[in-house]
């Protein structure tokens, strides 16, 4: 059940409220705007009924607040006024929120305002979902790459612990699209974003497709000797996979894979080791292919062979 945020200083009209929703939706209800705004940040809200009145933080306020918080900011609000109060609407929906509703209740109105925007809301983070999701694929895309490793960056830089930058590319592609069709190449490309998904499941890491059959990857907290085994064992999965290629390189489909991995401090440039990442990889292809090689932290060099 999606969750409702009732904040109300008046235990009869949240529960009046409550009880006209409650069939639907689960339920919970706040009496001051200090534990509304509480939460709102940790609760998972599909939308918030706020009274405007209410003593010590007023709706209005907490709004405001709701507002300044990248967590709560695109919560939906629906402001409670009484029929008289035509002011206090128009400051609330000037002020960001949704909808207002007015005293007494009307069920049948609550509820279809209610629903309205609980569905609104749905369907606006399912596209921002999509349009951060790889079509082919389902990993991230190339946009939740860019904020993620921005925004991870910055914590890492903070926290002063390892931070991995490591490429995937998929060794000649081109042969394969050639040699089995396109749509086949399309298949392969989703086993193998497959596949490495499923060896980076701790909420420290993260895959996306950075572009055709190259795939850019970042974990956290591994050391470079650490990751770098770990990685192998993904190269290694992707040839496990034994999907026929032409036996240049093997006669399965493999993947070469260049890394990096750094201690990041305030002077570092994420450009700089994406870079790096991207020689490693590169020198990953020279040798020949279907292996991994990795720059440690002191620059120095890890490899298959
Ligand atoms: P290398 O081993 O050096 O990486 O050789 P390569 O052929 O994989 O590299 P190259 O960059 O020359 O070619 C990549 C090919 O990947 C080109 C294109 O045919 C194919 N490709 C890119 N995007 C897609 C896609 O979305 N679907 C399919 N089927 N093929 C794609
Ligand atoms: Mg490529
Ligand atoms: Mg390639």
């Amino acid at each position: 059940m999606e969750k409702i945020l009732i904040v109300d200083d008046s235990i009869v009209q949240a529960a009046q409220l409550k009880s006209i929703l409650d069939d639907e939706y689960e339920i919970i209800i706040a009496h001051t705007a200090e534990d509304g705004l509480r939460l709102a940040g940790s609760e998972s809200l599909s939308l918030i009924l706020l009274d405007v009145v209410m003593p010590d933080m007023d709706g209005f306020t907490l709004l405001k607040k709701l507002q300044e918080q990248i967590i709560t900011q695109n919560i939906p609000v629906i402001l409670v006024t009484s029929l008289s109060d035509v002011a206090d609407e128009q400051r609330g929906l000037v002020l960001g929120a949704v909808d207002y509703i007015t005293k007494p209740f009307h069920a049948l109105i609550v509820k279809a305002r209610v629903n309205t925007h609980v569905k609104l809301y749905r369907y606006r983070r399912q596209v921002e979902w999509q349009s951060m999701t790889d079509q082919l694929t389902g990993v991230a895309n190339r946009r939740r790459y860019e904020r993620y490793s921005f925004t991870k960056w910055n914590e890492v830089i903070r926290l002063h612990v390892p931070f991995s930058i490591y490429m995937f590319d998929i060794d000649r592609f081109k042969v394969y699209n050639d040699t089995f069709g396109h749509p086949a190449g399309d298949k392969v490309i989703t086993a193998v974003a497959m596949t490495i998904a499923s060896h980076l499941q701790r909420s420290t890491d993260f895959l996306a497709r950075y572009g055709g059959e190259e795939f850019v990857a970042i974990s956290i907290g591994d050391h470079s000797h650490q990751i770098f085994h770990h990685v192998k064992k993904i190269r290694k999965a992707v040839e496990n996979l034994h999907i026929p290629h032409d036996g240049f390189v093997s006669q399965w489909v493999t993947v070469s894979v260049g890394g990096v991995t750094v201690v990041p401090d305030r002077d570092s440039s994420y450009e700089h080791y994406l870079k790096i990442a991207d020689a490693m990889l590169y020198n990953a292809k020279e040798s020949g292919r279907n292996t991994v090689v990795w720059a440690d932290e002191k620059l120095g060099q890890l490899r298959e062979r």
